[in-house]
């Protein structure tokens, strides 16, 4: 990576991931499983980071038409999580096309209600389930790549990954999406002081959960 796109890359970041936390939601009533997935970011990370309750993973991936995620990024998630994560098993599955809907921007309730529209695999008894939903449109609230909307659930905004990486010596569309998935799921795995204590204080408190490093996945 040459300094211009490694440079490129940080603007990028620092831009559009500055104010990337969802707002609050309301507890609803627990299901029969007793596994809530509508509870805020940050509220399963024991349940991701552990095998107690849970000894496998699976990610479903859904994207509306014409924002496919590629595969280096998934895999680069993939590998992500089986560093991190005490997990026997851990699967993505392969990303699956919804229907556009042609907005050119959601709030974070649209997106809680798309996911709900679409969304088929929950966590069962030995299993525990995370959900990226791939939109069509920009988010409303603020200019950024994705946000982290319930405790296992994450969105990114396609037309933004096209705007930053194309243009001569932007970073690739790869390379974004790897930080940006990571990023995201960092969120619902407690980051940061979140859910998970800090081991040392390094939240970047004006802006909610993030670190203050600006070398860290999290800043
Ligand atoms: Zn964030």
């Amino acid at each position: 990576m040459n300094v211009r796109y490694a440079l490129s890359l940080l603007i990028i970041l620092f831009l559009f991931l500055a104010a990337c936390d969802s707002g609050t939601v309301t507890d609803t009533d627990e299901n029969e499983f007793s596994f809530n997935h509508e509870i805020n970011p940050g509220q399963s990370a024991t349940e991701f980071l552990t095998d107690d309750d849970f000894d496998q993973l699976i990610v479903q991936v859904q994207y509306m038409q014409g924002y496919e995620p590629t595969q280096e990024g998934l895999s680069n998630l993939e590998v992500f999580l089986n560093e991190r994560l005490n997990k026997t098993s851990i699967t993505i599955m392969t990303p699956e096309e919804i229907p556009a809907s042609g907005q050119s921007s959601y709030t974070a309730d649209e997106v809680r209600d798309l996911e709900r529209d679409h969304r088929s695999q929950f966590s069962s008894e030995n299993r525990i389930a995370a959900y990226f939903i791939i939109l069509d449109g920009e988010f409303e609230n603020a200019d950024v790549l994705g946000i982290a909307h319930f405790n296992t659930s994450m969105a990114l905004f396609g037309p933004k990954f096209d705007e930053v990486s194309s243009g001569i010596g932007s970073p690739s569309k790869e390379d974004v999406e790897t930080i940006v998935l990571r990023h995201e799921f960092g969120h619902i795995l407690g980051l940061v002081n979140n859910g998970i204590d800090m081991q040392e204080n390094h939240q970047d408190t004006e802006n909610g959960r993030h670190c203050v490093n600006d070398e860290c996945l999290m800043y």
